[in-house]
């Protein structure tokens, strides 16, 4: 097997890792978010009467309570979100500057781990979207559309008279519905870590000047109208396929939901 051929192997297993690793970050972020059920739950037994319910003259002071709530959404979905996208860049800049040493018999990373895993973690929570929001602007959104949603859920229980028991069932079921947002979010984001600290580790190398953008969109049925599945197939620099500079950020985040991943091209004389 070719050296590129092998750091190829790696690269992919690293992958693999990362997504395996992404996978549990949405679930944990679920669940953090998610503490604010316990905060709602509280609330509804001190506004409840002692038939259960919640009369609906006390609804409108409720619902402004709500806010509060909004306000830890926050808290707790910036803190996940923080968390998830350091700890992408970082496992990422270790794994496959090990990887790359195994088969290079060279580093791949010159300078600080901890200046480059910072500057992954600028890039991503700075970085302006599509839609011309960053990150902090996405939570917003996300935690308003989860108060909107129980809310709507509260306002329409008290009308009906529904139990504290109901209620608290029932807000657990608009959460379930909302949290595909925060799904999205983690995978957006870690992602875009994950390949950010990809390129940006080759760029920090003195043994490569390329990067490989491979998409992994097997799963998608709409996968060719991926803009990853466009920039793989793309040979920009005359390179070959999906081969880019490492400062081309247009590759960190081809679309939201993206799980494409870079690699690095070993230069010839490497190989
Ligand atoms: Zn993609």
């Amino acid at each position: 097997m070719s050296k590129q051929a092998e750091l190829d192997r790696i690269y992919k297993r690293i992958a693999d890792e990362y997504h395996a690793l992404n996978a549990k970050q949405v679930a944990y972020a679920i669940r953090e978010v998610g503490r604010v059920r316990a905060e709602v739950a509280e609330l509804l037994t001190e506004f409840a009467a002692d038939d259960g319910t919640i009369k609906r003259q006390r609804l409108s002071r409720l619902l402004r309570e709500l806010d509060g709530v909004e306000r830890d959404l926050r808290k707790y979905g910036t803190a996940a979100i923080d968390e998830i996208i350091e700890k992408s860049a970082s496992f990422t800049t270790s794994a496959v500057s090990a990887g790359f040493a195994t088969v290079a018999g060279v580093p791949l990373i010159t300078g600080s781990f901890e200046r480059l895993n910072r500057e992954v973690v600028n890039y991503v929570t700075r970085r302006f979207g599509e839609d011309g929001l960053v990150l902090s602007d996405r939570i917003w959104g996300t935690s308003g559309d989860i108060r909107d949603a129980i809310g709507a859920s509260l306002r329409s229980d008290i009308i009906r008279g529904e139990s504290v028991g109901k209620m608290v069932a029932n807000v657990r079921k608009a959460y379930d519905n909302e949290t595909w947002k925060i799904k999205r979010l983690v995978v957006t984001e870690g992602n875009t870590a994950y390949r950010t600290a990809s390129a940006l580790s080759a760029q920090r190398s003195e043994v490569v000047s390329w990067v490989k953008l491979n998409d992994n969109g097997s799963r998608h049925k709409n996968h060719e109208s991926h803009r990853c599945y466009v920039l793989a197939r793309e040979d920009r620099y005359g390179e070959g396929a999906g081969v880019f500079k490492p400062t081309d950020s247009e590759i960190y985040m081809p679309h939201p939901n993206c799980s494409s991943f870079i690699t690095a091209v070993l230069d010839k004389r490497y190989l």
